[in-house]
């Protein structure tokens, strides 16, 4: 249980869609606000105008809705802490770069672009190809560590282009607790001076961040790893700052199905199941299918997806979103990659369509298919019949059709497997039974059926799959006194004479 007010955010930049790995990071963090009374935050990291792609944030935004986790704070919505997006407060970093100088954690670095590469390119000619900008290399660099003051301050007072870095100590180890990792220890000699702010005026990723974590109080950092990389700097600019550090959990890599490297955005498509939240088209016409138009309810996909890295220490496999924040804890999230596993983000699905009342189906179906035109009493009772059956709610329709108006044909194939010399007058006599029945409930049908059968002295398969084919066109499906039940006397013994005859047509036809 963590001692202090739990306040997290996520932080995704608007580079693109919201892949389900980033979903995924969002959902933890909202289980943990919520599991400890917590505020969840979204903020939103576009430092990077370069990769800033348009309508990004929209598609965050309508994902994390869309999947029932909003944040109680970020743009659009409010919070004492804003403004949430991070060129909305682009004048509030320098002064923290500039206090970094000051204390001489941070210095000026006045190297052009082609002076780096130069560097890089004889480097890498003389057998280093990993040449950085580093505690070692900085002491022969036009930098303010080794430029004269008065230099440095015409440099700056000229509008010389500069970049803010990050002074790394030499051969310092640091060490920082992961709640999922452990004990996490780095030596300084292996990490680079990286820029904190950039010639154009705009922090970098690692001072917004950082700067943004404090001032709007986080508790603790829950991102994905690969951020692990980039913590042990973090640590040390809280450690500059003289700040309080948040807690870190840096939760597991998605994997692709055969476990073989990080789930990309192609693997979707390439592999017939989404990877994103919903449909994604880019500025080029490239749609990237989705989870919402596929079909799948929010409900089932955050059920897969916290299951994927997190685990309850049950066998319990469904949860709505509620017994989720009940049930999870960072403590049980895995260290090691989660593998995307496509049939079982089906089974979820089915699962959670399965668990829906007939009601609620009926609901569903009536908005994605407007046209139908039976009313909500007998679509619940076609829901409810298919719904076993039936893993999205147009399955219902499209594999449930002769429940919603006469097959147009019945299955050939069926037909001359199943139909013996016997058949059609077994179902004729079937049929002069039914059309006499005075009740037409399940039960009733199915202890007539039964008599019939022994009347006749012949096995169920012998009027069964018959029956079913003349009323249904198709050879399997729900239970046919359900069926029968619900299409009613006079539906049910018409379509089995319309059926017959078809039927009889063809045979005569042989
Ligand atoms: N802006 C980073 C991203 O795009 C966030 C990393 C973090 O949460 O610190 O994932």
């Amino acid at each position: 249980m963590p001692n202090k007010t739990v306040r997290v955010r996520f932080a995704p930049s608007p580079t693109g869609p919201l892949h389900m790995g980033g979903v995924r990071t969002a959902l933890y963090n909202y289980l943990f606000a919520k599991k400890h009374n917590g505020t969840f935050i979204i903020r939103i990291e576009d430092t990077d105008q370069t990769r800033f792609v348009e309508g990004a944030q929209d598609y965050i935004m309508d994902a994390m809705n869309w999947c029932g986790i909003m944040p109680s704070e970020g743009p659009g919505i409010g919070g004492e802490f804003g403004p949430y997006v991070q060129s909305e407060r682009k004048e509030m970093y320098k002064p923290y770069a500039e206090k970094l100088i000051a204390n001489e954690k941070a210095y000026y670095a006045f190297d052009t672009a082609e002076e780096l590469d130069a560097m890089r390119e004889q480097s890498k000619q003389m057998g280093m190809p990993n040449w950085q900008y580093n505690s070692v290399t900085r002491a022969s660099l036009r930098n303010s560590i080794t430029l004269p003051q008065s230099e440095v301050a015409q440099l700056l007072l000229d509008g010389t282009p500069y970049v803010i870095r990050m002074k790394m100590p030499r051969n310092v180890d640091i060490r920082f607790h992961d709640i999922i990792r452990g004990w996490v220890v780095v030596n300084t000699n292996n990490l680079d001076d990286k820029v904190l702010f950039k010639s154009d005026g705009m922090p970098t990723y690692h001072l917004a961040n950082i700067v943004d974590d404090h001032t709007m109080e986080i508790s603790h950092v829950i991102r994905g790893e690969e951020w692990l990389p980039s913590a042990p700097l973090h640590v040390m600019l809280y450690e500059a700052f003289g700040w309080e550090c948040p807690l870190f959990a840096h939760l597991p890599l998605l994997l692709k199905p055969d476990g073989n490297g990080k789930l990309s955005k192609r693997d979707g498509d390439r592999l017939g199941f989404p990877v994103f939240p919903t449909n994604w088209t880019t500025a080029e016409g490239e749609l990237y299918s989705g989870y919402r138009e596929k079909g799948y309810h929010p409900g089932a996909f955050i059920n897969m997806l916290a299951l994927l890295g997190w685990n309850p220490g049950t066998t319990q496999e469904l949860f709505n979103l509620d017994e989720l924040v009940e049930a999870f804890s960072l403590e049980r999230v895995s260290k090691s990659g989660a593998k995307f596993d496509p049939d079982k983000t089906l089974w979820f699905q089915q699962q959670y369509l399965r668990s829906q009342s007939d009601e609620s189906l009926a609901e569903e179906l009536k908005i994605l298919l407007p046209s139908i035109t039976q009313n909500n009493n007998e679509l619940s009772i076609i829901c409810g019949l298919m719904k076993e059956r039936a893993t999205f709610v147009k399955d219902i329709h499209t594999d449930g059709h002769y429940l919603f108006e006469r097959p147009s044909e019945i299955d050939q194939e069926s037909i001359s497997k199943k139909w013996k010399d016997n058949t059609s007058s077994l179902l004729l006599g079937w049929e002069s039974k039914l059309s006499q029945l005075e009740a037409f409930d399940a039960s009733t049908i199915e202890k007539e059926f039964k008599s019939y059968l022994e009347e006749n002295a012949v096995g169920i398969g012998a009027v069964l799959l018959p029956f079913r084919l003349v009323v249904t066109g198709v050879g399997a499906g729900p239970g046919m006194f359900d069926i029968s039940a619900y299409l009613g006397q006079k539906e049910v013994v018409e379509r089995m004479q319309i059926g017959l005859e078809i039927i009889q047509k063809q045979l005569n036809e042989k």
